[in-house]
């Protein structure tokens, strides 16, 4: 898949011409969506709301049909709207317009979202040849959700990008992903929201040292360039660009395999440990074959365990470690590994932490 960041001259040219596929990410500086080519009105779609043209980071998404000279007639394009449901009276609102259009799969809309749905997407069956809108995307951004916004449009784009001849009605997608199509979905989405020729740029503006960041930079950076992202998926994306071996760790109550099986059998209740229920590692880390496996148990004397206690002042405070604290659950412990860690609470029995292997230097104090 090509992807290419242009401005609204490179926009024009490329829609013009013959062999430009996919689609193009424009910065929002660079090429406004009233600045997007007016010559050839149906050869793109723009994606786009006030919510996301806020911050300096924001993307403007168009996606041109998959243009070649010889199919360009039959050829498909991504017709595709967001209707975003802040509150509960929303939904109703939405539903209404679309019915009020004889779209009569919005006749249900209210019962499709339960507490796992993120998103539904109807093809519209109604609307004229001319219409510009073929897809309508209904992204669920009330309470919790409202982290997920920003990932689940682009979940939806993927699926639209990955799959554009597909001829359904209706599809739901689920926060809790099984199926190896949605979970590729949430890679492509994952590489499309964060894509690195405007994120690292970003990345730099906000001063991160990314030889040696800290957590708090990159929780700064976060909140403030990347509101519209939850703060866990910024901080993941974030991490591919440390120059270092670099690990994210997520740290809730929670059992181990064998403790989940025999609760789901009721042959036992054991008490939920803190663990690394979530890891995440960059490529420097993998390379040098550093690793904390998810769910291992977080060790009582380090920084995540103190901060997940309650211990406010270590938040953010970098304590030097080791891995070898880490035990596997048949008793194995990690390499010795001098390590660095920072750890900030992030809601309610929830820690978040970077870890930073460290090679014998001491910069920091
Ligand atoms: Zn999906």
């Amino acid at each position: 898949m090509d992807v290419v960041v242009a401005g609204a001259h490179e926009v024009r040219a490329r829609v013009k011409s013959t062999g430009w596929r996919d689609f193009v990410v424009c910065r929002r500086l660079k090429c406004e969506p009233d600045t997007l080519p007016r010559e050839a009105p149906n050869q793109h779609d723009v994606v786009h709301d006030d919510h996301e043209l806020a911050s300096d980071l924001d993307l403007v998404v168009t996606l041109p049909q998959v243009l070649s000279q010889r199919r360009r007639s039959q050829c498909e394009k991504l017709r595709l709207r967001f209707e975003l449901v802040e509150r509960d009276a929303d939904l109703a609102k939405i539903k209404q317009r679309y019915l009020s259009d004889k779209e009569l799969a919005f006749v249900d809309l209210e019962r499709e979202f339960n507490a796992t749905t993120d998103a539904v997407v109807i093809r519209l069956q109604h609307q004229p040849a001319w219409s510009n809108v073929r897809y309508v995307a209904v992204i669920d951004g009330r309470g919790a959700k409202q982290n997920r916004v920003w990932f689940s449009r682009w979940h939806e784009i993927a699926h639209l990008l990955a799959e554009p001849q597909i001829k359904f009605v209706f599809r739901r997608t689920q926060a809790f992903k099984r199926e190896p199509v949605e979970r590729l979905m949430d890679q492509i989405a994952g590489a499309l929201a964060f894509y690195e020729p405007l994120f690292l740029p970003s990345l730099r503006r906000a001063e991160i040292d990314l030889a040696r960041p800290t957590l708090r930079s990159l929780v700064t950076f976060a909140t403030t360039a990347c509101s519209h992202a939850s703060l866990q998926a910024t901080l993941m994306a974030a991490l591919r660009h440390i120059e270092r071996p670099a690990i994210l760790i997520e740290a809730k109550p929670g059992l181990k395999t064998s403790e989940r099986t025999a609760e789901a059998r009721r042959r036992s209740r054991a008490q939920p440990k803190l663990r690394a229920i979530s890891t995440g590692h960059n490529n420097a880390a993998l390379r040098s074959r550093i690793f904390v496996h998810r769910n291992m148990r977080v060790p009582g004397d380090s920084v995540i365990a103190k901060v997940f206690a309650g211990e406010a002042h270590l938040e953010f405070v970098p304590h030097t470690e080791c891995l070898s604290w880490w035990e596997e659950s048949g008793g194995e412990r990690l390499a010795r590994q001098p390590v660095v860690v920072e750890a900030m609470s992030a809601g309610e029995n929830r820690v978040l932490a970077l870890c930073l292997p460290e090679y014998g230097e001491t910069k920091r104090s």
